[in-house]
């Protein structure tokens, strides 16, 4: 990618006060293993070559201030990890937490592979980290692992169909793989919230969405695809924009789902 075309891999612009965001973060890293060892990125399918370098090394423009802006983020993040990691239990607030992290991640690698591999689509993405967290339903899938070996992977986010939809990807960190997925309405039906029961894809190949239903009703399993049976598995249904609660005033069930200060976000 030409200088002239890099961006801020948080909010999509030229970046200023140029920094460098590691998008798998530097303590997970280091939790991992060797920060020097070397591993395979994809395969860039305009070269045919398969770039491999260290892990520190993977890292993509950005602001300095979007990038400090999440540290906080990364710090909770990280003591959360470490309670996973020795099968301590987390609160459903923590699982919120540890959501908005796996999509900071997984819009952070879907961006950095598009750079890596000189976007093999050619589609100029349409939204960032900073647009992207806590706007769709979510969920998180946790797997434990019966072994001593260090290891960090990513599956799914190098290939060419995440770059299409980067909508569902797994992280191994040493003993506990996390399955995380996200889309427009995944489980909003299931969920009792909001959905729209007409789409189309618009000449800007955005989604528009019109004729909202509710089903009060939660319906189990929230997904009706089978999962290998995890650890943990929660799901958060969001209002999504542009809608908030604000356009069901009247909808005390749907209120009542939300989770305490959001106007959108569900209890998981
Ligand atoms: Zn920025």
């Amino acid at each position: 990618m030409t200088p002239s075309k890099r961006f801020c891999i948080f909010c999509g612009n030229t970046p200023t006060n140029k920094n460098k965001e590691h998008v798998l973060p530097q303590w997970l890293i280091s939790l991992t293993g060797d920060p020097k060892r070397v591993v395979n990125f994809g395969m860039n399918h305009n070269t045919g070559k398969i770039p491999r370098f260290d892990w520190s090394s993977f890292v993509f423009p950005s602001c300095r201030l979007c990038n400090e802006k999440y540290s906080e983020l990364e710090n909770q993040a990280k003591s959360l990890i470490l309670r996973l990691i020795v099968h301590n239990s987390l609160s459903a607030r923590d699982y919120i937490l540890l959501l908005d992290w796996l999509d900071k991640v997984r819009i952070g690698l879907w961006l950095g592979y598009s750079y890596l591999h000189n976007n093999p689509t050619k589609i100029p993405p349409k939204f960032h980290i900073n647009s992207r967290i806590g706007q769709k339903d979510r969920m998180i899938a946790v797997y434990t692992i019966d072994t001593a070996l260090k290891g960090l992977n990513t599956f799914g986010a190098e290939t060419l169909g995440f770059q299409l939809q980067p909508s569902c990807f797994l992280l191994k960190i040493n003993n506990i793989c996390l399955l995380n997925m996200s889309w427009d309405f995944m489980c909003a039906a299931r969920c009792g919230f909001p959905f729209p029961k007409t789409t189309f894809i618009n000449n800007d190949a955005l989604l528009e969405c019109s004729d909202y239903k509710i089903n009060h009703k939660v319906k189990h399993p929230v997904i009706r695809r089978r999962l290998i049976k995890p650890a943990v598995h929660l799901y958060q249904p969001i209002i999504q924009a542009p809608l908030t609660i604000d356009n069901f005033p009247n909808d005390v069930l749907l209120r009542n789902k939300l989770i305490i200060g959001s106007t959108t976000k569900g209890f998981i």
